[in-house]
């Protein structure tokens, strides 16, 4: 069984006296950083002096300094800008500055296990990922819960870094939750398969698909936008309580029937599943998306703008502005970031 640690098994004082640097202020950086420096750690936040965060962090009372300098002065460095600019940040900003003995720290194994990112041996390098938003990362730890994270260790020079990884995760608020023991190599390649075959690539396509067929055949587009993409977080709910078998237990025959005769997701979906598992695995998927972010993104960005206006996109806003329990929450997302 997979080895799993809870709140007790986290000890605080690993981190008493060390400083722990946070290079990003992202999705995930701003929530290591609040709940870290809540939880009582010593925490500097590294930024380009010329990003828009640096102002955001220091209003939230965060020590803010350039990449160089914090990295020079931390014991811990958790580098949580995008997986893409990740080895350019640690080869300019952070290996010409590290202490010697500091620890690299990841939340997630992308950079590591492909080997963007080779730290020398006497650093140790320990993973914690939360399996969340960051923006829940916050938000979870501010109401007293936690998210869960999976954790591991790559390189441990000194025997210390899993009590290290632990003090961290517990100070993330994560021990609340539960951290679950894995490898890089595991992260990685599991967390791809799933964004990309199941949470985005799967899901994303499936509502998409799903609009379209609808209103092609001359349904209201607020009633298709209900039925296969409103609804869609109920039954994940039910499924996050209780699995399956909670959602199809709390729907109705009819719908359970249509469930188990459905043919859309058929074996065909699982050979191209253990297609891209095979390009995630073989390192290819990582080397296309690395090489196009190398030459400024151009194909990430023309996708971007493809997708950002497929049908249920564009009248998705106008629909959601008109259920009133919905105002607002478009705007939560700061969307004129997002291109
Ligand atoms: P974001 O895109 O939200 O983070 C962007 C941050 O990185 C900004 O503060 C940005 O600052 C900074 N940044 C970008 N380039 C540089 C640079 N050259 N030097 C210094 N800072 C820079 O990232 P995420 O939080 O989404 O992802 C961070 C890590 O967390 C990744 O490894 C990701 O895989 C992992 N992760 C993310 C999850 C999520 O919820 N998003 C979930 C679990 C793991 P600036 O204003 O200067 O651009
Ligand atoms: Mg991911
Ligand atoms: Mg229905």
């Amino acid at each position: 069984a997979a080895q799993i640690w809870y709140e007790n098994d986290g000890d605080l004082s690993v981190l008493e006296g060390k400083k722990v640097a946070i290079i990003g202020y992202g999705s995930q950086g701003h929530a290591h950083a609040l709940n870290l420096r809540d939880s009582g750690v010593d925490v500097v936040v590294g930024l380009r002096p010329t990003s828009k965060s640096v102002e955001h962090a220091k209003e939230q009372g965060l020590e803010v300094k350039s990449v160089p300098e914090a990295a020079a002065e931390a014991d811990v460095i958790m580098i949580l800008a995008p997986d893409q600019y990740q080895r350019n940040i640690w080869k300019n900003d952070i290996e010409p500055n590290i202490k010697p003995g500091a620890a690299v720290a990841f939340a997630h194994g992308f950079n590591i296990h492909y080997g963007y990112i080779k730290p020398s041996e006497d650093h140790p390098v320990f993973m914690v990922a939360p399996k969340g938003p960051g923006h829940i990362v916050r938000r979870e730890y501010v109401n007293g819960r936690g998210v869960p994270v999976v954790v591991a260790v790559e390189q441990d020079p000194r025997g210390d870094a899993w009590a290290l990884t632990l003090a961290y995760a517990k100070a993330l608020g994560a021990l609340r939750a539960g951290a679950i023991k894995t490898t890089f190599k595991e992260e990685t390649e599991t967390d791809l398969f799933g964004e990309q075959n199941v949470l985005m690539g799967g899901v994303n396509k499936l509502v998409e698909m799903g609009f379209e067929v609808l209103t092609d055949a001359g349904y209201q587009p607020e009633i298709a936008y209900f039925e296969v993409c409103h609804e869609l977080k109920m039954i994940v709910d039910l499924m996050n309580e209780g699995g399956m078998n909670k959602d199809r237990w709390s729907c109705s025959d009819t719908a359970q029937y249509g469930d188990y005769t459905n043919t859309c997701i058929d074996e065909h979906v699982r050979e191209r599943m253990q297609y891209h598992l095979k390009r995630i695995q073989d390192g290819s998927f990582a080397k296309e998306f690395i090489e196009d972010q190398d030459a400024g993104a151009p194909k990430f960005k023309a996708l971007q703008e493809e997708y950002s206006n497929v049908r249920i996109e564009t009248v998705g806003p106008k629909l959601r502005a008109m259920f009133s329990w919905n105002n607002g929450k478009d705007e939560d997302a700061d969307m004129a970031t997002f291109n």
